[in-house]
């Protein structure tokens, strides 16, 4: 049995919402709201990275937020995992203000910073250690996670014998190993070649199925904010803002054929067009 069927097999009310796999806590909605984020640069100048930001996101959603580089969108992704703070605005996570970083929150950077001297396990246990979680649950929980997002029999290989996306998968499974009910995730799949990018967009749908969190991915591409998204929140150049959100009813078993349909280039161009009013696609 693995270690995630145990936390259902415990939790009796939760093995009734059979969307909610992996997270004993189960999916965690989130709100932002009237988010104001001013930066301020050594030499003195104010830099108003975001301004009044609102939106909610309900539990098990996918929410991708799209908008131009510079806009603010790490800025908010950061506030969200309880790493930065905002000028004013409130966040909450699970229906309570946040106040920090937990372990409800998993979060994938666009680099993957993988510790080059640990193994591809040691790695993904990272979380489980700055957390000081029961190991021997968090190795079970690792070799599960690194099974789902395709890594199994990869557990003894150090960093530099990987590939690129396989690091990135990496990256995935130590944000997932403490079971959050949140995964946010930062351009994770930037700085892939397009093949790669697109196996793994896929990928990172059948985990999420698997996983049950709520998702929050930041991009800058269109297309993989529709591809991914329940919802697409774009954002203005900076200061962001939010200036639409799209709810796109495309079938919830993504595939990649979808691409090339009418109704998704209906989505793509009319976000681009949003863009390009508010000076995004410069
Ligand atoms: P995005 O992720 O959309 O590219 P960011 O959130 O990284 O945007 O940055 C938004 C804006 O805030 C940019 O203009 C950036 O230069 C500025 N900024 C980000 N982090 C800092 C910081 N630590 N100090 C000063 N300015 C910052
Ligand atoms: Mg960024």
């Amino acid at each position: 049995m693995s270690s995630n069927t145990l936390f259902l097999a415990a939790d009796a009310p939760l093995a009734a919402h059979a969307a909610a796999a992996a997270s004993p806590r189960g999916a965690a909605a989130f709100g932002f709201d009237g988010i104001h984020k001013t930066y301020r640069s050594t030499d003195g100048q104010a830099v108003t990275a975001l301004q009044d930001v609102s939106f909610h996101a309900a539990p098990g959603e996918f929410l991708t937020v799209v908008g131009p580089s510079g806009c603010g969108k790490s800025t908010l992704l950061r506030i969200l995992a309880g790493i930065a703070q905002a000028t004013s605005g409130t966040v909450s996570v699970g229906g309570k203000p946040s106040t920090g970083p937990s372990r409800e929150i998993g979060v994938v950077f666009q680099a993957p910073v993988l510790l080059p001297w640990r193994t591809v396990l040691e790695n993904t246990l990272v979380p489980a250690q700055v957390q000081r979680r029961d190991m021997a649950v968090a190795r079970r929980r690792a070799l599960d996670y690194l099974s789902m997002v395709g890594l199994k029999g990869f557990e003894g290989k150090y960093p530099r014998e990987l590939s690129g996306g396989m690091q990135q998968r990496v990256g995935i499974a130590r944000a997932l190993v403490n079971d959050p009910g949140l995964l946010l995730m930062d351009e994770p799949f930037g700085a892939l070649d397009a093949m790669t990018r697109e196996t793994m967009n896929l990928e990172l749908l059948r985990i999420k199925a698997q996983s049950g969190a709520t998702v929050m991915l930041v991009t800058h591409s269109i297309p993989e904010a529709v591809f991914l998204g329940d919802r697409v929140v774009v954002m203005s150049p900076r200061p962001g803002r939010v200036t639409q959100i799209v709810q796109v009813d495309l079938p919830a078993q993504r595939t990649l054929d979808m691409i090339n349909t009418d109704a998704f280039g209906a989505y793509v161009s009319g976000i681009r067009g949003n863009l390009n009013a508010s000076g995004g696609l410069d």
